[in-house]
Order: structure tokens, then sequence, then C-alpha cells
């Protein structure tokens, strides 16, 4: 027998238990052993039926993911389902923990199922650009309607155990443990003389034609451009009109069709840079300091939002503030984060007033954070305010302690120098809102202890944050890159384009937002200060948006002062395009005798791509980011770049760095000041070579 599935009987029972830590996934060895004891209990006159169990935390995980890429050996995870749903006796699936992906589809394969309380049953599969591919569309609309389906399968979401029950996706909650429930209602259908109910014998689901339109109303908005979610959604149209055999073949066909798109390649090249973005050479083996007790300097957007973050991992936070008006805002904004944790799920009401009440403080004298292990500074972005806050924390902190700074731009090696512990000083550039988004830029200094390195990811993990090491630069790795792509918008706007256009043709790309739009959200005073802080450096060949300047002067700084690049009206989602606004651009053209010309959408993509991707070059020669990967986390994670195309390193090696970089060029021959090609770019076309041949060194 195999050694990752065994067959043993109890009683009348064959109990068929997988155990391939650490998640059962569904390797070749898993799927042969099945085979084998399905075959076995099929032919074994003393067993009256079957118990399908996974061995460990959970039923079974999904596909093993050692297998991606390669050649697929027989039994094929479909063949091994059909071949359990064939069975001339009954068999149970009795589920713990999660069914996922295969996992689920080998529980649809069984004709009875047992879920154990607090168990996942879903279907990621569209997470990685394929759709589930062992009967997983067909098989789930038998048994829980196309609406419910479509809600599920197209999102790559999961049911819990009671709602998977509820609406029948399971037959029956177990109690005890999951061998126990299992044989428990194995003995049950046998008394009854219950025989196989084979899910793909059952009538084909009703179609719901509204349910299947606002599904895909629904991904064409969210996800504008991604294949794979559309294509779940056809697979589960097809199990309303074909029978169970065809529709197995429709949806191999698809899924054939999904593992050859680039999308595929991209969200499994996001899903390894993940995994690999934390291993670096400086922090491998380097034991992290304790942190338990955090301050936090400023209690402004990002102070609360980082406090928020913290209070609702676990850990105890002190936030200084100015003066007590400040401090009680802060706390109020915290409170309320905290509420929208409640009302979302995350927290109970107990937990966050005790929160409040035990782990939370605020003071506006720094002695409160002698015994803190770590600090975060966020106050206003000015270089001499941030020194005086950090030779405060240099007196009061204790020996071992982290000084941090939130810092977006300033020079971290400058902060660091003007104390006397610089070894324990770090950038930690969080991304607002910071309870919220993902990313945290790990800004390593000159003289950054690398166990202060090492803690900043240990504190990233536990804040459920994906942690990138940067080097300190003007911007690090995701501003200063973006200050490149949002000039080139710039020029393009100077030159003919629209703001407008720009935001479209860069929403179609599948960016969520155009730089326009992005500009109304933050604020255009962020813009505005940072164009004025700039100015003693600023290359006269630099263009200037003069009429971002316009807009800030005029009081039309964006979302909240209600008019910006758009008029955002009173109850309306999202923004109107406003003529004044391409009337100040015309303007700025004319004063500049520019005779504007048309950009198609495809040239703006491409610009902006092309801006974008030659500045990452260059923050990768330089060492600010150590590996191109850096960069692909940095922007899926930060900027919202769609995870499908895998990152804008990933995007720029499937696109061709030799068209590329002729592309590049091209525009410098009007523009050799903006345009000049990375030499990292050049000699990577030169070799014939790509991006992700550096993504293994460290
Ligand atoms: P903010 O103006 O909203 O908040 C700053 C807070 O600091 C205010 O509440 C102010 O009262 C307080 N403060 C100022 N001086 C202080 C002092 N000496 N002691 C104690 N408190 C003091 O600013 P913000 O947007 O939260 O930005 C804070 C920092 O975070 C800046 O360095 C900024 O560059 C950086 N940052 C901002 C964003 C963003 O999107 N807003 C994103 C990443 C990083």
């Amino acid at each position: 027998m195999s050694d990752v599935v065994a067959y043993e009987m109890d009683g009348d029972i064959a109990v068929i238990t997988i155990a391939n830590p650490p998640v059962n996934a569904l390797g070749h060895a898993v799927r042969q052993g099945l085979w084998d004891a399905i075959e076995r209990f099929d032919a074994d006159e003393a067993a009256h039926a079957a118990v399908i169990l996974g061995e460990g935390k959970l039923f079974i995980g999904g596909a093993d993911i050692s297998e991606f890429g390669k050649p697929p050996q027989d039994p094929w995870l479909p063949e091994v389902v059909n071949r359990i749903e064939a069975c001339g006796k009954p068999v149970v699936a009795a589920i713990q923990g999660a069914a996922l992906g295969g996992g689920l589809e080998v529980a649809l394969g069984c004709h009875y199922r047992v879920a154990m309380p607090g168990t996942k049953l879903g279907l990621p599969e569209v997470n990685l650009g394929i759709i589930p591919g062992a009967g997983g569309t067909q098989r789930t609309p038998r048994l829980i309607g196309v609406a419910a389906s479509v809600q599920m399968i197209p999102a790559g979401g999961n049911l819990s155990a009671e709602d998977a029950v509820a609406r029948g996706l399971a037959d029956t909650l177990g109690e005890g443990s999951p061998r126990e429930a299992g044989l428990a209602y194995a003995r049950e259908l046998v008394g009854q003389g219950a025989g196989p109910r084979r899910v793909g014998a059952l009538p084909c689901p009703k179609t719901d034609e509204a349910a299947l339109e606002q599904a895909r109303a629904l991904w064409r908005k969210k996800s504008a451009g991604e294949v794979a979610r559309l294509a779940a959604i056809d697979a589960v149209e097809a199990a309303t009109r074909l029978d169970i055999a065809e529709g197995l073949d429709e949806e191999r066909r698809i899924f054939r069709e999904m593992m050859e798109t680039p999308q595929r390649a991209g969200l499994i090249h996001a899903f390894f840079i993940e995994r690999k973005v934390a291993k670096l050479p400086e922090i491998e083996g380097v034991a992290p300091r304790e942190v338990a007790r955090i301050g936090v300097i400023g209690g402004g957007t990002m102070g609360a939002g980082i406090a928020t973050a913290a209070l609702t991992r676990g850990l105890d936070v002190t936030l200084i503030e100015r003066d007590e008006a400040s401090a009680d805002k802060a706390r109020a904004t915290i409170s309320k984060n905290l509420e929208g944790a409640v009302k979302r799920g995350k927290l109970s009401d107990a937990q966050k007033d005790s929160i409040l009440s035990d782990g939370f403080r605020t003071a506006t004298g720094y002695d409160a954070l002698s015994e803190a292990d770590l600090a975060i500074e966020a106050v206003f972005e000015d270089m001499d305010v941030k020194k005086q806050v950090f030779a405060e924390l240099d007196r009061v902190m204790k020996k071992g302690a982290i000084l941090a700074t939130n810092t977006s731009y300033l020079d971290v090696n400058e902060i660091a120098a003007s104390i006397s512990r610089p070894g324990d000083v770090i950038g930690l550039h969080f991304f607002s809102p910071a309870h919220v988004m993902k990313l945290l830029e790990v800004v390593v200094a000159d003289q950054t202890a690398n166990d202060v390195t090492a803690t900043a990811f240990a504190l990233a993990k536990k804040l459920g944050k994906v942690a990138v090491r940067a080097g300190v630069c003007d911007g690090f790795i995701g501003n200063r890159i973006l200050a490149k792509y949002r000039a080139a918008a710039d020029r393009m706007v100077l030159q003919g384009a629209s703001p407008y256009q720009v935001d479209r043709a860069v929403k179609a790309f599948g960016w969520p937002m155009g730089p326009y739009e992005m500009g109304d959200l933050a604020g255009l005073d962020i813009g505005y200060m940072t164009r004025k802080r700039k100015e003693p450096t600023r290359d006269p060949r630099d263009v200037v948006p003069t009429w971002a300047d316009e807009l800030y002067h005029l009081g039309r700084l964006g979302q909240k002062t209600g008019r910006g690049y758009y008029i955002y009206e009173e109850g309306k989602r999202g923004g109107q395009e406003d003529p004044e606004v391409e009337e100040l651009v015309a303007k700025a053209r004319e004063k500049q005798g520019i005779a504007p010309r048309e950009f198609t959408d495809a040239e703006i993509q491409r610009r902006y791509m092309a801006a974008l991707v030659n500045e990452a070059a260059r923050v990768v020669e330089e060492g600010i980011a150590k590996r191109p990967l850096d960069v692909d986390v940095t922007f899926l994670y930060g900027y919202g770049f769609p995870r499908w195309r895998g990152g804008p390193m990933h995007w720029a090696d499937h696109a061709g760095l030799a068209d590329l970089l002729s592309d590049i060029k091209e525009y410098a021959e009007e523009d050799d000041f903006f345009w000049q090609p990375a030499p990292l770019l050049e000699r990577l076309v030169a070799d014939n070579a790509n991006f992700a041949s550096l993504n293994d060194q460290g």
C-alpha cells in the first residue's frame, strides 16, 4: 500500500487516510494512493462503506505546488475524483480544517460529506489564474445552485462548514474527531441501506441569468483585464446546459486554456516571489529582538493607522502627541478604526474595549516610552522636527530598543547619524491607510544592525504585512519609481493627452486607479509640497505641471475639498471630469508653445510602464532594491499593480526588454533628458537576459 494513503478496516467500514504533511497536498503519490485505495475498497466484500480522511489539521490543502509547471503524471486528479464517484458503495468524506481546490473536488467526488465545525471549503484556483479542473465548477452548482457558485468560485473564496451545510455543499456537521464523525455517518448510511449518491448524477442546476450577469459585471469592474475569474463563470454556466461528462470536458478545455495564459504565469510568479521576499542573506539565521511594547510618535493619518495595526495584532501601544487635544483626536481615530474591525468581524466588542483600556495609552511626554521595545516616528515630514523627536527618543529609550521612522522621502542615514545609536535606527515605511495596506518598506540605513532589520521583518509578519527591504534614497523603492511614471504622465498631458484619457488608459491596463484620480485621493497638496521641496534642486529641463500648481492655488485639493482633477458630488461614487481642468492644461500648453497631439491608449500605457521599468532598473542597479522581485512585491502590495501581471518587472520580461529599450530610445529622440535608458536595461538586452535572471542574487 502507499506510504501516504493508508487503508484499514474499522468493523465493516474502510478507513482511507491521507497522510502527506504539512497539508495533505494532492501530489502524484497521494493521487495514486487514493486510486489504489478506492479500487481495493470496491473489491473488498467485507467493506460496506468507506470514509476518506486527512491526517493532521486539515483534510486536503490543494494541489502540490512543487508539481507546478511539470508535465502531469497519471492518474490525474479528475480521473481520481471520477473514480471515487463511480465507486459502487457509499464513500464519505470527513472534512476538517480545510478542503481547498483539489481537496474540495475530492470531497465532491465522494457521495457524502461530513464537515467538522471550523472547516473552510473553497475553490481558490482563480487566484493562480486557472479554474478548478477536477469537476469543481460542475459539481458545486449541482449542490448549491448557480447564484451561490458564481459568488464563491470566481472570487476564489470559501464557505464555512456551517454555511456549507446550510447551502448543501456538505451534508452534516460532524461531532468528535473527524474519524469518529465519518465512521458514525457511514454506519448510519449502511444501517439505512443507502447506496452511493453521486453529485455528477444530479440534474443540471437551473440557470440564473441575473446572477451570471451580476457576477460578470462585478469582475469586469473589479479586475479589468483578468481572464480566469470570467472563465470560471463560463464554466459554471456550462453546468446548466451540459450533462456531467460533457460539462467536465468543457471545464477541462477552459482549464487547459487558462494554463497557457501569461496571466497564470504572472500569478504563479506573484505567489512565489511573496515567499522569497523575506529571504535575505543579511537576516538569515539572525535572531530578531523581542518586541511587545511599541511607541508611536505622531497620531495623524499614519500614526493612528500604525497604532491600529499594532493594537489589533496584540501589541501594547503608547502614542505620543504634541498636546492633549491632538492626543484625544488620535485616540478617537484609533477607536473608530477598531470599531471598523469589529464591524468586519475581525475583533469582538469586548476585545476592542480591552485593547483601548489596557493595551493603549496616549501621552504628551517622551518618558512614557522608557519601557518601549520599538518606537515608530510618524510626525510631520520635516528633517528638523524628526531630528528633535529622535533626540528625545535617544534620551528616554532603553538600551537595545529600536528607533524607526515612517518618513516617505527623508534621508534615514541623516536621521540615524544625528543620535548616539545609529545601529538601532531603521525606516519602517507604512502605506496609507496603514491598518489596511499590506506593504511595509523596511528601509535599511548604512549603519542599521542586522538584528534590527530581522526584527523589522518579524514585526511585519506579526502585523500581517508584507515587508520589502529597501535602501536609502529619495522615495526608497516605491515612491522613487512612482515619481518617474507620474512625471511621464504629466509629460504626455503637456503634449496633448487629457488627464482623463491617461487615467482611463492606465486603468484599462489593470491599475486600480490612474495617476490623477490617485492625486485627488491622496490630496493635491501632497504633490504640490513635493514639487516645492524639490524646487531648489530641479533641473530646468524638468516638466513642471503648472496646471497642478494652479489647482492647488484654487483650493482644489481633490476629494477632501470636493474638487481636484475631478468634481466630487455628495452621494455620488467617483468623480466627474471637468472641462475647466482641460482648459488649465490647454493654457499651459499654449504658454510653452506646444501644439497638442493625439495619444492612443496603447501609447499611454507603453510610456507609463516604460518610465516605471526604466527607473526600477536603476533602483535595482543601485541596490536600493536587492532584486527585481522586491520591486514587483512593492508594486503588488503598495500600489495596486494588477497581480495577474505578476509585477512590473515580470511584465517587462514578458513584454520583451529589447522592445522596451527600443521604445525608450525612440522616446529619447524627442526628449533625451527624461528618457535616458537605464544601464542595467541596456546590459540585460545586450546579454539577451531578463530581470528574472537576477532574482536569485542576494
Ligand atoms: P499628519 O500631518 O496627518 O500627522 C502628523 C502628526 O504628527 C500630527 O498629528 C501632529 O500633531 C503630530 N506631530 C507633529 N510634530 C510632533 C511632535 N514633535 N511630537 C509629537 N507629535 C507630533 O501626517 P501623516 O500623513 O500622518 O505623515 C506622517 C509621516 O508619515 C510623514 O513623515 C509622512 O511623510 C509619512 N508618510 C505619510 C503617508 C501618507 O500617505 N500620508 C504615507 C507614508 C508615510
